[in-house]
């Protein structure tokens, strides 16, 4: 799929454009059907083709002409059966996809002065569950490029018990490097490295089990991989990987300067659960490192982030690595994540 072929389907590239687009929730509905039969309904159960009866009252419901049934728009989407408008769900959805920190359930709550807390929680708590795509493939396998993998422990919520209690979590993060073309006008930051797709996943501890697991979960075998002299990586080569530990002699710059995009993902990503949502529990946090890792590998389509989040999307939402990649959105699109 061309990523830059939307077909008839608009996406928004600001507030006020959303507002035009997605003025209620007929608009919202009207943008439903073009995304599954691009104009040209036709009637699940019988077949039939032709207009179907709309409703005023009911903009999520297409009625068939011909057999008389009714097809739910919100049908195998995270909306499916939900009581909030449309229009709610889209708003989210946006701000989900195109926002860099996303958003927290007290902002949505209050931004679309929804009544109940817990509405806001569940929306965006839905929209999370379609964040991990079943068939996830690893990253890296890919000539000239390597894998940088770190660990690091993130803060749980300490708020009202006291000092000294952390609930610290382990993390695990693998990353894609890659270098812009020399001569380009982002080539001198870091460089000219850049991240590529991220992988994380909370890790039980520092053992080889651990951390080499996750790099067999995370990163396809073969590519080189890059990571400090820690002894938890020493088996990766025996693994099928190739393996270059920097020695850190303990110290953090030294890493700073080999492992920079780790780094700056571990660093964004802090900087993301303590403040837009105010640190978050041990219990949710794969959840929230999902949506992280699932913004981050979409920040340059936010549009398929969007068709995604609603559960609307064709057959291939996410941009292939070489689509990723290549130097016709490079330059133009990269939105430097972090810088
Ligand atoms: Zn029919």
């Amino acid at each position: 799929m061309d990523v830059f072929d939307h077909a008839s389907l608009a996406f928004p590239q600001s507030l006020p454009e959303f507002q035009r687009l997605f003025p209620d929730d007929a608009a919202c509905a009207a943008y439903l059907e073009k995304a599954r039969w691009e104009g040209n309904f036709v009637c699940p159960h019988c077949q039939a083709g032709g207009e179907p009866f709309r409703f005023d009252n009911r903009p999520g419901v297409l009625r068939c002409r011909k057999c008389c049934r009714n097809t739910g728009l919100m049908v195998g989407t995270v909306m499916e059966r939900s009581h909030t408008p449309l229009s709610v769900w889209f708003w989210a959805a946006y701000l989900v996809a195109s926002q860099t920190p996303g958003i927290s359930a007290v902002q949505f709550q209050r931004q679309l002065r929804l009544s109940r807390y817990e509405t806001a929680f569940q929306i965006l708590h839905k929209l999370r569950a379609g964040m991990v795509r079943p068939d996830q493939d690893r990253i890296g396998g890919h000539p000239g490029t390597h894998i940088e993998v770190d660990e690091a422990w993130i803060g749980g919520r300490t708020r009202g018990e006291g000092r000294g209690v952390h609930h610290k979590t382990l993390v695990a993060v693998a990353v894609e490097v890659r270098y812009r073309q020399p001569g380009t006008a982002q080539d001198k930051r870091k460089d000219g490295r850049y991240a590529g797709r991220v992988r994380l996943a909370i890790a039980a501890d520092r053992s080889a089990e651990s951390l080499c697991g996750f790099v067999e979960s995370a990163v396809t075998p073969g590519s080189l991989i890059v990571t400090d002299d820690w002894s938890g990586y020493n088996s990766l080569r025996t693994r099928g990987y190739d393996h270059h530990a920097i020695a850190e002699c303990g110290d953090p710059e030294v890493s700073e300067d080999f492992l920079p995009i780790s780094h700056l993902v571990i660093c964004n990503l802090k900087t993301w659960l303590n403040g837009t949502h105010h640190g978050v529990s041990a219990k949710h946090l794969q959840a929230y490192l999902n949506e992280f890792t699932f913004r981050f590998n979409r920040r340059f389509y936010p549009f398929n982030a969007f068709r995604s989040l609603l559960g609307i999307a064709g057959v291939t939402t996410a941009p292939t690595y070489t689509e990723l990649y290549s130097d016709e959105w490079q330059h133009t699109k990269c939105s430097g994540y972090g810088h």
